[in-house]
C-alpha cells in the first residue's frame, strides 16, 4: 500500500496561451459602419478555451486499483494492480459567437471517413481524435507525461456564460452516439463540455504503472490544450490551418487562447 501525502495545489494560472499557440486570421470586416456603431465580427465562429478555474478544482492524488478487465488496462498499457494517480477535471467552454457543430460520429466515421473519430473496441464507441491534449510537465527538464485519456465526446454539459447567440440557454448537443446509434455532438456558444475527474482517463499515473517514468515529488505544470495544433501524417486530413501552417480539427475564431495551465505539487507516492 502506498502512502500518499496530502497534495498541496498551487492555483497559479499562467498566461501562456499567446506564447504557445498561433493565432489565425479571418477576412477583415468591411469598414462601412456608421460612427458609434459597435464593430461586428465578419464571420460568426466558435471559440474554445480551457477553463483554468475548474482545472484547479477537484484535483485529487490517490491510490486506485485497476483490474485486468478495465479498458485502462486492456487498451492503455496500465498494469493491473494499485497505482498512484492524479485526477483532474477539464472544462472546455465555447466562448465564441457560433455553435461548434460536430454531428453524428457514424456519419463522420462510415460516410465521410474524415479521420475525426476512431472506434475504440474496448469502450464500444467512437473516440474523437485531437480534441484536447493533457500534459504534466517538469518545468526544469521540460519532460512531459501523457495522461490516460484517449477519447472524447463533445456535448453541452454545463452552461458557461451568456453569449451573443440567442436560444443558448438550453443544451442542444446531448448525444455522443455509438455504432448504429445516431449521435449529435457539438458545443453551443455559451456552453462547456466538461470531463469530470471521475471519468475514465482523467488522470496521470504517477508511479510508472503505465510504462512512463515515475513522477518524482515536486512541482509540475498541468497543461491542457483544447483543439491542439498537429502536423498531419500521410493520409491524414488537415481540416483547418492556423497562421503557422499547423492543423486543427475544429474551426475557431481564435487559436491563441486554447491553453491553460496550473502548477501542481506531486507528493512522494511510494
Ligand atoms: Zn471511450
Amino acid at each position: 500500500m502506498m502512502k500518499l501525502q496530502s497534495a498541496t495545489i498551487a492555483l497559479i494560472t499562467l498566461s501562456v496561451a499567446s506564447v504557445l499557440a498561433p493565432s489565425v486570421t479571418y477576412p477583415a470586416a468591411t469598414n462601412n459602419r456608421s460612427a458609434g456603431e459597435v464593430a461586428q465580427p465578419f464571420v460568426l465562429m466558435p471559440d474554445l478555451i480551457v477553463d483554468s478555474r475548474s482545472l484547479g478544482q477537484n484535483l485529487k492524488i490517490r491510490t486506485e486499483k485497476f483490474t485486468a478487465s478495465q479498458c485502462d488496462v486492456v487498451e492503455d498499457g496500465i498494469s493491473s494492480g494499485s497505482h498512484a494517480v492524479m485526477r483532474f477535471t477539464v472544462s472546455t467552454p465555447n466562448v465564441g459567437d457560433a455553435a461548434l457543430q460536430i454531428g453524428d460520429p457514424n456519419y463522420h466515421y462510415y460516410t465521410l471517413n474524415d479521420g475525426l473519430f476512431e472506434f475504440a473496441p474496448c469502450h464500444g464507441h467512437f473516440h474523437y481524435r485531437h480534441y484536447a491534449t493533457y500534459e504534466l510537465i517538469d518545468p526544469v527538464s521540460g519532460y512531459s507525461w501523457r495522461a490516460a485519456k484517449r477519447g472524447f465526446c463533445m456535448i453541452d454539459v454545463a452552461q458557461y456564460q451568456p453569449s451573443n447567440v440567442r436560444n443558448s440557454s438550453k443544451p442542444v448537443y446531448t448525444v455522443c452516439g455509438s455504432p448504429g446509434v445516431t449521435g449529435n455532438q457539438g458545443i453551443s456558444a455559451g456552453f462547456a463540455d466538461v470531463y469530470d475527474w471521475q471519468l475514465q482517463g482523467q488522470y496521470f499515473v504517477l508511479d510508472g504503472g503505465d510504462g512512463q517514468p515515475p513522477v518524482p515529488p515536486g512541482n509540475y505544470f498541468l497543461r491542457i490544450t483544447v483543439n491542439p495544433p498537429f502536423v498531419a501524417q500521410a493520409g491524414e486530413n488537415c481540416p483547418y490551418t492556423d497562421t503557422l501552417g499547423l492543423c486543427h480539427q475544429l474551426p475557431e475564431s481564435d487559436y491563441s487562447n486554447n491553453v491553460s495551465q496550473i502548477v501542481v505539487s506531486v507528493p512522494r507516492t511510494k
